[in-house]
């Protein structure tokens, strides 16, 4: 049977306060979803999390962070535990997104130490994992999206504590995408790959695919076999379009 398919928004450093207006309209819109089987996240800004669990506790609509630290609590002025996001209502949160491995010189080695306090918090950890434009022109794809789901896989992952996002760097944000048969051949090869590091998991995890989806192209990439749902950044601002790509699984 395939995974459950999730549709989740990125929102990256995007709102204020007055998205409450999108989310709550993402949030009745998803409560509509004719498809009991498909499940949906929003990734807010954590100033906006504990408020966006309250207003769509109960629903459809799950809310998850952006990112989290390796421990419960401590001094380390600025960071979020995973604990903390669990308190505040999140059930997801997005690790090792390349803009954090860019911008935060995040490693391997510390998305799977991040993925292992979330899942002790409780929460789905979706960890990201993708090349660069470079990797891909030098042929290097597969070798590069090996070694990082090695290297950030937590131990006792299942299919119910994480999700990995495949998001070519190049795509994210650029309006670019792979050929559905470049996606298929990655995904397809995580799937092999969780089949040796996760046996008894890895046929239930998902593999989202994130990188510029948008309404026009979501059916064609989400039919794609191994692709059990979308992360999605700026289309996820907008209800309409977060909709229309999710009914991609209507
Ligand atoms: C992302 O940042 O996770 C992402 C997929 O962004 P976009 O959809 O805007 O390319």
């Amino acid at each position: 049977m395939n995974p459950r398919p999730l549709v989740a928004g990125n929102w990256k450093m995007n709102g204020l306060k007055a998205a409450f207006a999108e989310l709550s309209a993402i949030r009745d819109a998803v409560s509509q979803f004719p498809k009991e089987n498909v499940d949906f996240a929003i990734c807010p800004p954590a100033t906006l999390v504990s408020a966006a669990a309250d207003m769509t506790r109960g629903t459809r609509l799950k809310i998850g962070g952006q990112d989290c630290h390796t421990k419960i609590s401590g001094a380390h002025t600025g960071d979020i535990s995973a604990a903390m996001l669990a308190d505040a209502g999140a059930a997801y949160v997005i690790l090792g997104h390349s803009e954090r491995r860019a911008d935060h010189h995040e490693s391997d080695a510390l998305v799977r130490a991040k993925a292992e306090a979330a899942i002790r918090a409780g929460l789905v950890a979706v960890v990201c994992v993708g090349e660069t434009k470079d990797q891909r022109v030098a042929g290097d794809t597969l070798k590069v999206v090996e070694a990082q789901v090695d290297g950030s896989l937590p131990p006792g992952a299942t299919a119910d504590n994480l999700v990995i996002a495949y998001e070519p760097v190049w795509a994210i944000g650029t309006g670019l995408t792979p050929t559905a048969a470049d996606v298929a051949e990655v995904h397809a090869f995580i799937r092999a790959q969780l089949k040796r590091l996760v046996p008894d998991a890895a046929d239930g995890v998902r593999i989202l695919y994130g990188g510029s989806v948008k309404p026009a192209n979501a059916a064609e990439l989400m039919a794609v076999a191994n692709v059990n749902g979308a992360l999605i950044g700026g289309a996820s601002l907008k209800c309409d379009d977060f909709i229309r790509i999710a009914a991609a699984y209507k």
